[in-house]
């Protein structure tokens, strides 16, 4: 193995894998090479779908190899430390690597050790979540075999990646019972620590709708901090309006819990980081602040853009051509630019989803030429088969 790349990807997720195979697809590709520990990749986004019973997990699983372009070294080890001053990082089997150019994009770190009794309680007593592929399926399970009773769906103070995640499960679960005749007989809850249902008005507007056609109680200032599994009882921080704070209890027969997620630990620890953990990249070159031969994107960039992979579909182009430009000309005087799309599709039912499409600004950027406020089925099928096969055939090769 070489202990020197002229481009040097860490992470072969969604971020990682595209940009490779971009870089690859060049005309004159440079060499590259590619850290990344796990034998499968996973297309997180149809975990949705799985919670909900539609399609199952192994759908979501491929073998890693199957997807490192052709001349693209895999070197299957973490990262554990960076020495951007002198151009090398250091892994967990002992090696240092070198390299002339550097891509970071080792996503997001779910941190389900900051809510105490999470760990212990996940898989058991209708404690799921559809962020992991451990835990993705235990979610069905749970909701299939509801019969009523208290249903409880969180979103942490943390940013996350898809921002819209821990709503859609609720919404699908709301579907099942109203197809089952048991919504009636179930409390459905929301517990948000956020002001808002959602943070672009034209799509909040909808799901408001949404919200009381299944008469779900939305809790806003409600923080998730400690999970009583077999008392199946959840603890929430809640903030009133002159900003005191109190415990309440809530008791559940179902809860689904979306963890809180920072920057992985190695990042915050290193000079690539900003303040708050990321990394510290432009937010419409994802050229690094300090290090002009370092590039980021994906969940671990410190942009303020909804995490999703959406969004690393138009930032992988903007780095391979900013890194390709810097390379030849030592400069980037002519940028490509990131303006922070990000596209969630929310489903709100069986057969049902709003295309949620913005940028920075929280403007609607549409892909359609028609109103992708409203619920569709069409955008549904977009999710459930078009937008997999993109991902697998168009985007990790490069060419989408
Ligand atoms: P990832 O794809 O997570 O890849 C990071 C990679 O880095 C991993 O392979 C990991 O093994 C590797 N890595 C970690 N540590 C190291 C290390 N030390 N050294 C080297 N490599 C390392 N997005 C959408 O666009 N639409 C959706 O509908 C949607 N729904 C979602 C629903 C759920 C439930 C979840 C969990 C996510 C969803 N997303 C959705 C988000 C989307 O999956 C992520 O935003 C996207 O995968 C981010 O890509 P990434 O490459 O930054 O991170």
């Amino acid at each position: 193995m070489k202990d020197h790349y002229h481009v040097l990807i860490v992470g072969g997720g969604t971020a990682g894998l595209t940009v490779a195979a971009q870089l690859r697809n060049q005309p004159d590709p440079v060499e590259v090479g590619l850290i990344e520990p796990s034998e499968k990749h996973y297309y997180q986004p149809i975990w949705t779908l799985v919670g909900g019973g539609v399609v199952p997990r192994e759908v979501s699983e491929r073998d890693e190899a199957d997807y490192i372009p052709d001349g693209v070294t895999w070197i299957q080890d973490a990262v554990t430390a960076f020495d951007p001053d002198n151009n090398t990082v250091t892994t967990r089997d002992g090696r240092t690597i070198g390299y002339d150019y550097l891509v970071v994009a080792p996503g997001i770190q779910l941190d389900w050790h900051k809510i105490p009794g999470l760990k212990e309680a996940l898989g058991s007593h209708g404690v799921c979540s559809n962020y992991s592929y451990d835990t993705v399926s235990y979610t069905w399970e749970t909701l299939r075999n509801l019969k009523g009773g208290r249903a409880l769906f969180t979103q942490p103070a943390t940013p996350i990646k898809c921002g819209g995640a821990p709503q859609k499960i609720m919404y699908l679960a709301a579907d099942h019972l109203r197809r089952k005749g048991l919504l009636d007989q179930t409390d459905i809850q929301f517990m948000s620590p956020g002001a808002v249902v959602f943070g672009v008005k034209e799509f909040a507007r909808t799901l408001e709708k949404v919200i009381a056609r299944y008469g779900i109680t939305f809790n806003l200032k409600h923080e998730l901090i400690e999970v009583r599994g077999p008392q199946q009882e959840a603890v929430f921080r809640v903030t009133d309006e002159a900003g005191n704070t109190s415990e309440k209890v809530v008791g559940f027969d179902m809860i689904h819990v979306t963890p809180p997620q920072s920057a992985p630990d190695f990042i915050k620890q290193s000079p690539l980081a900003n303040e708050a953990g990321w990394v510290d990249v432009d937010k419409y070159t994802l050229q690094h602040t300090r290090y002009p031969n370092v590039f980021g994107l994906g969940d671990a960039a410190g942009t303020p853009n909804a995490k999703t992979g959406a969004a690393v579909r138009k930032q992988a182009p903007t780095v391979v051509h900013n890194l390709l430009q810097f390379r030849a000309t030592g400069a980037l005087d002519q940028p490509k630019t990131y303006h922070g799309y990000a596209s969630c599709p929310l489903v709100t039912g069986y057969g049902k989803l709003v295309l949620a499409e913005f940028d920075y600004d929280n403007r609607p950027v549409p892909s359609f030429p028609f109103d992708t406020t409203q619920e569709r089925y069409s955008m549904y099928a977009l999710k459930l088969y078009a937008l997999p096969n993109l991902y697998w055939h168009g985007m990790l090769r490069g060419r989408a």
